[in-house]
């Protein structure tokens, strides 16, 4: 063998072990690392989420890394940004504010990590996926409930967080069904506000102002979801209006179910939780693999029509809580039934 050979041997075998070292990359594929980064893991429903992709995804044999920012901007970014340095091979976000992602997705994107955005869109962003219930569903649904239940009089739409685009989808689907009512004066819509960070002490005092203004005279709180519910039937206890005004929300927190089953609150929607959070467990490790995923949908959020897979709630009454316990959501002993 000539000298050349014997380098060129020598090259291309070191060059094989250089690949060799530099493979955890795509290693990783048969084990993916996901990063979870979840805008605020004290809300009851967001633990669930959390619990039920970490064991879908473990089945699928990745591994899960879970943030939480407690709803804070800031914090969220720098947690995303450390699962980036982190090199996960994917980053599921809820996010707390949908509209500052921009910067650090260029980041993650640059690095060769997926993005999914989770429940809540991600916007002006370049994101792989988005993952959700149909938002706008859900809000014509709350209406629907709210009207059959209240079908004329004094309407409050109590919104969610102004920096969660779902509080604006939401409030789009609650239109579609009050608007033309409204205009044909079948029920009087008094006002509107976003809720800061969905927080129930936040509902409870604009509750509490509504009904001041207005001596009393509601009929009908449109609220975005149960833990807003459950502030504004707070404002209500107060005034001795348990049970006379229409109130929905959303997610089926337990507190909120046992007060559809007292009568104190008129709905809530159900969102399988552990069909969306085991749908993008799924959807993570696919991308990773370089699978095609099923989508259902595509939403624009601004700098991307969106490849998205939106799921189907349901409205929950006094009179269909049993669905709740059939699909092991909670149990009969937990609804005191
Ligand atoms: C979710 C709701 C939740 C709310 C507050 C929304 O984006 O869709 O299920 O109640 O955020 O956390």
């Amino acid at each position: 063998m000539s000298c050349f050979s014997m380098r060129t041997g020598l090259v291309m075998a070191m060059a094989a072990v250089s690949l060799l070292t530099c493979l955890p990359a795509s290693a990783s594929k048969d084990k993916p690392v996901i990063g979870f980064s979840i805008d605020d893991l004290r809300v009851e429903r967001w633990t669930r989420d959390r619990d039920y992709f970490v064991e879908a995804a473990k089945a699928l044999g990745a591994e899960v890394n879970v943030q939480s920012a407690d709803a804070n901007e800031q914090r969220q970014i720098s947690q995303v940004e450390t699962l980036i340095a982190k090199k996960v091979d994917v980053i599921v976000i809820v996010p707390y504010n949908s509209k500052v992602f921009t910067n650090v997705i260029k980041e993650a994107k640059a690095a060769g990590i997926k993005i999914i955005s989770y429940d809540r869109l991600i916007l002006n962003a370049d994101i792989d996926a988005y993952i959700s219930f149909d938002n706008e569903r859900v809000g014509q649904l709350q209406a629907e409930g709210i009207v059959k239940a209240m079908p004329h009089g004094n309407y409050y739409l109590l919104g969610g967080a102004p920096t969660d685009n779902n509080a604006k989808l939401l409030r789009a689907g609650q239109l579609k069904v009050l608007q033309p009512l409204a205009d044909k004066g079948q029920i009087k819509i008094l006002g509107d506000q976003w809720v800061k960070d969905w927080s129930p002490e936040e509902a409870l005092r604009i509750i509490e102002n509504v009904l001041t203004k207005n001596g009393n005279k509601v009929d009908a709180i449109v609220a975005s979801n149960d833990g807003t519910a459950g502030g504004a039937i707070q404002a209500l206890a107060a005034q001795k209006l348990t049970g006379k005004v229409a109130v929905c929300g959303q997610d089926s927190d337990l507190a909120a179910v046992k007060r559809v089953i007292a009568g104190s609150q008129t709905l809530t929607v159900y969102k399988p939780i552990r069909l969306i959070s085991t749908e993008a467990a799924k959807l993570a490790v696919q991308l990773v693999k370089g699978e095609k995923p099923k989508f259902n949908a595509q939403l624009d959020n601004g700098g991307k029509k969106v490849d998205s897979v939106l799921l189907t709630p349901t409205t929950i009454t006094h009179d269909n809580v049993d669905l709740l316990i059939k699909d092991n959501f909670f149990t009969k002993a937990q609804l005191g039934l």
